[in-house]
């Protein structure tokens, strides 16, 4: 296990310096995410399975249709994760709110960007995100994964209502409805970018999809899933498409039956990635196997003793604000 000292040399290269980071230097950290459903899971928009049409592999260019869990459904929950654990231990305040005014200033609206006020109104700022996502995958077609079931909606879905959720999803539904879901042990493959991160914001945003168990809707309580990073990819400019490698992926597999096996997903993903960081056009490094699980154990004992190393440090951000 590293700590986070050996983890910030290992990553001095393709993180920001202490200051903020103005311009944009394109110092990548690739993060290639499995998404692996643990329970009946509903990723939907308007009362639909988010769906795209795509070519199945790069060799097998037949059209199938694939759910997605969508960019936004991705940071959105992430960041919730973390926001809430920042509200938990201090370091986001009760006035930054996603839905109202953002601060600007913690670790969550430094790394993932807020926007502006509204015209008309004092405006704080706006700050890009530097997490880039990407619509995730399923592996397999949404006819193999998918089915319909009918959800008692006032049990199942409950009351909770969070106001930092998405505003699509904030229509509460009120009675018995039908409902596309996703089968369990469904795989879905992204990857999330991480450009120009300082070294507690990098902290912050992988300790989020490492915390993050659920994706659906907040009303929802079905939808658990478990994130497993499989490789770091550190380079000087963005990498291939969440597209890409799960079409790889597709033309590895030899089974394409539900449920598919989860080690064999995990080989197929590292062999497609390793082969496609091969074809970039600019110099990588890749970590996988014993050297990223030093890595991540390292990162997760951070988080189980926050207060010793992390809080302090992703509470001491220096700010993009010039004074
Ligand atoms: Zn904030």
């Amino acid at each position: 296990m590293k700590n986070l000292s050996e983890i910030r040399s290992l990553l001095k290269d393709f993180i920001a310096s202490e200051e903020f980071p103005y311009k944009p230097y394109g110092k990548c950290i690739s993060v290639v995410v499995l998404r692996t459903t643990q329970s009946e899971a509903i990723f939907r928009t308007d009362g639909e399975l988010n769906k795209e049409i795509v070519s199945a592999g790069v060799k097998d260019s037949s059209p199938i249709t694939r759910v997605i869990i969508t960019k936004r459904k991705i940071t959105a929950s992430e960041r919730r994760t973390g926001r809430e654990f920042g509200r938990l231990k201090g370091f986001i305040s009760e006035s930054c709110s996603i839905n109202k005014e953002m601060c600007g200033d913690c670790v969550d609206c430094l790394t993932y960007g807020f926007a502006g006020a509204e015209k008309g109104e004092t405006s704080s700022g706006a700050l890009k995100s530097r997490v880039i996502t990407e619509n995730s995958y399923s592996i397999l077609e949404a006819s193999k994964i998918s089915d319909i079931k009918t959800f008692n909606a006032t049990t199942e879905m409950g009351m909770m209502y969070d106001v930092e959720e998405e505003k699509e999803s904030k229509r509460q539904r009120q009675s018995i409805n039908s409902d596309e879901y996703v089968k369990p042990q469904s795989h879905f493959v992204d990857i999330e970018t991480f450009k120009d991160l300082r070294f507690p914001e990098f902290l912050y945003a992988i300790g989020n999809i490492m915390r993050t168990t659920r994706y659906g809707a907040t009303t929802t309580r079905i939808g658990k899933v478990k994130n497993k990073i499989l490789a770091m990819v550190f380079s000087e400019g963005e990498i291939f498409s969440s597209l890409e490698l799960v079409q790889n992926v597709w033309d590895m597999l030899e089974s394409k039956e539900h449920p598919l096996d989860t080690q064999t997903v995990e080989n197929t993903v590292l062999k497609a990635t390793n082969q496609l960081v091969k074809s970039l056009p600019f110099s990588t490094r890749i970590l996988t196997g014993e050297e990223l699980k030093d890595v991540i154990s390292g990162i997760s004992e951070a988080y189980k003793s926050p207060e010793e190393e992390l809080i302090p440090l992703i509470s001491d951000l220096s700010s993009w604000r010039k004074n």
